[in-house]
C-alpha cells in the first residue's frame, strides 16, 4: 500500500507521464495540444470511472465485493476496509457491553434511575420500575420531582449534599418506605439509587415505640415509689440506721426518673424527624432564666455569667430549645467545681447564630469528643452516676438542633474546660422588631 507522500508522487508522476506521451503523439501527428488534451480528457475519464465504481461499492458496502484497483485507488479501498471493520468491531463491542450492563441492572435488587441536569428520567431499571411504579418508555422524559410529587426529594435533589440518602414514603410506592441516594456524575447529572428499606423503618417504628412505651409505664410507678420513699425519709420515728439507705434508695429513684423523662422526651423527638418553624425566642429572657435556674443547683457554681452581644432572636419551639439548653447549662454545672465560671453567650455573625456555654471545668479527652452525642456515651460513667446523668442529656440536645437545621460543636481541652456551641443558620435568626 502506498503511503500519503508516496501516493502524491505517483498521481504527479503519472499525470505528467500522461502530458509527455499525449505531447509526444500530438507531436508525431502534427497537432501537440490536441494531442495532450485528448490525453489528459482519457486519464480524467478513468479516473471518473474509478470514483464510480468507487462510491457504488461504498453506498453497497454490505452485498459487493471491495473493487479490485491497484495504484491510489487501491490504496484508499484498502483503508475504507480496515477503518469499516474497526468500526464495526467497537460497534459490537459497545452493544455487547450495553446489553450485559442491562442485564446486571435489570438482575439489581435496588432501583437505579440515571437523571439528566434538569432531573429528567434518561433510563431506570426493572427494579426502579417496580418500586416507585414507573412505565418504561412512558415515563422516560418525565421530571422525576413532578412524578413523585415529594417536596423533601425535590429539595433534596436541587441542594448539594449527597453523602446521606433521604427515607421517604411516596404515594406512587405504596405503603413502602424508600431511601432515595443521589450520586452525581458527569455535568451535574445524576445516579439515584433507590432502595426499599420498609423492613428497617418498621424495626425502627418498633424500636422506638418499645422504648416509649417501656418509658410510659415506667413513669407511674417510679413516682410512687419516689412518693413512699419521701415520706419514710421524712418520717421523725424513723430509726437512724435506715436513714443513709433510705436517702440512697431516693437519690437512685430520681435518677431512675430523669433516665425515664429523657428516654421519653428523646422518643417523642426522633417520633417527629420534621423541622420546626416556630416561633421568636426572646434570648435574653432565656438565658437569664437559664442561670437563674442552674443557680438554684446544689452543685453548680455561683460565678454565672451571661454575654448577649445581638439581639437578634432565635426561630424556633421554645420549649425544645429551653430544653437543650438547659442539658447544656445543667453539664457545665456538674462538671465545673463549684469555684469554677460558666459563660452563656448569644451572638451572631454573616452565617447566623450562635449559643454557647463555656466552663472552665473538668474538659473532655479529645477522643472522647466525637461519640458525646450517642446514647448512654459517659466519659466517665461512675462520675456523671454520681452527678445523676442520664447519658442522655447532649443525645437530646443533637436531636433538638437537627430539628432545627442546627449544629454542635465541641472544644475541649482536658483539665482546663470545655465549649459547646450551638450554630443556627441564618434563616433561623430574625432581627427584634423594633418598638413603636
Ligand atoms: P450526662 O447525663 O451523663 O451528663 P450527657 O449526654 O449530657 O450525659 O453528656 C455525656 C458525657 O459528656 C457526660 O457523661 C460527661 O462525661 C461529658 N460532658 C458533657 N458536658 C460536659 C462538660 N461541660 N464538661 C465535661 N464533660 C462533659
Amino acid at each position: 500500500m502506498l503511503g500519503p507522500s508516496q501516493a502524491g508522487w505517483f498521481v504527479l508522476s503519472r499525470l505528467l507521464a500522461a502530458i509527455l506521451l499525449g505531447g509526444v503523439l500530438g507531436f508525431s501527428t502534427g497537432h501537440t495540444w490536441l494531442g495532450i488534451a485528448f490525453v489528459l480528457a482519457s486519464y480524467l475519464g478513468w479516473e471518473l470511472f474509478n470514483l464510480y465504481v468507487f462510491e457504488r461499492w461504498l453506498s453497497n458496502r454490505a452485498f459487493l465485493d471491495p473493487p479490485d484497483a491497484g495504484g491510489t485507488w487501491g490504496s484508499v479501498v484498502a483503508q475504507t476496509v480496515r477503518l469499516h471493520r474497526r468500526k464495526r468491531f467497537h460497534k459490537q463491542r459497545m452493544a455487547q457491553l450495553f446489553r450485559e450492563l442491562r442485564r446486571s441492572s435489570a438482575s439489581m435488587p435496588d432501583g437505579l434511575m440515571l437523571l439528566n441536569t434538569q432531573l429528567e428520567i434518561l433510563w431506570f431499571n426493572r427494579a426502579a420500575g417496580q418500586l416507585l411504579n414507573l412505565r418504561r418508555k412512558l415515563d422516560f422524559g418525565l421530571r422525576v420531582d413532578n412524578l413523585l410529587r415529594q417536596p423533601e426529594l425535590a429539595q433534596y435533589l436541587h441542594g448539594s449534599q449527597f453523602s446521606s440518602p433521604i427515607v421517604l414514603q411516596p404515594q406512587l410506592a405504596g405503603d413502602r418506605w424508600l431511601s432515595f441516594q443521589a450520586v452525581t456524575y458527569g455535568r451535574d447529572q445524576k445516579l439515584l439509587l433507590v432502595r426499599d428499606v420498609s423492613r428497617q423503618a418498621h424495626v425502627e417504628a418498633m424500636r422506638r415505640d418499645f422504648v416509649a412505651n417501656a418509658s410510659h409505664e415506667l413513669r407511674s410507678p417510679l413516682t410512687v415509689i419516689t412518693g413512699y420513699l419521701e415520706s419514710f425519709a421524712a418520717d421523725p420515728a424513723l430509726q437512724d440506721d435506715l436513714r443513709p439507705p433510705l436517702e440512697e434508695m431516693r437519690r437512685q429513684a430520681q435518677r431512675m426518673a430523669g433516665i425515664v423523662e429523657d428516654l421519653l422526651t428523646l422518643s417523642q423527638l426522633e417520633a417527629n424527624e420534621e423541622t420546626v418553624s416556630g416561633q421568636p425566642i426572646d434570648m435574653v429572657g432565656l438565658l437569664t432564666t437559664l442561670r437563674k435556674d442552674a443557680l438554684t443547683r446544689s452543685y453548680a457554681t455561683r460565678d454565672i455569667r451571661i454575654n448577649v452581644e445581638s439581639d437578634a432572636r432565635l426561630l424556633g419551639d421554645a420549649r425544645q430549645i429551653e430544653s437543650a439548653f438547659s442539658n447544656l447549662v445543667d453539664n457545665a454545672a456538674k462538671y465545673t467545681s463549684a469555684t469554677g465560671q460558666i459563660t452563656l453567650r448569644w451572638w451572631q455573625d454573616r452565617s447566623g447564630g450562635y449559643f454557647s456555654v463555656t466552663d472552665n471545668g473538668l474538659g473532655i479527652p479529645s477522643e472522647h469528643i466525637p461519640r458525646l452525642t450517642e446514647r448512654f456515651y459517659r466519659v466517665d460513667p461512675g462520675r456523671s452516676r454520681a452527678t445523676g446523668g442520664s447519658g442522655l442529656g447532649l443525645a437530646i440536645v443533637k436531636h433538638v438542633l437537627q430539628r432545627h437545621d442546627a449544629t454542635l460543636e465541641i472544644r475541649s481541652d482536658e483539665g482546663r474546660g470545655s465549649t459547646f456551641t450551638c450554630h443556627f443558620p441564618l434563616r433561623r435568626i430574625s432581627a427584634r422588631e423594633i418598638a413603636a
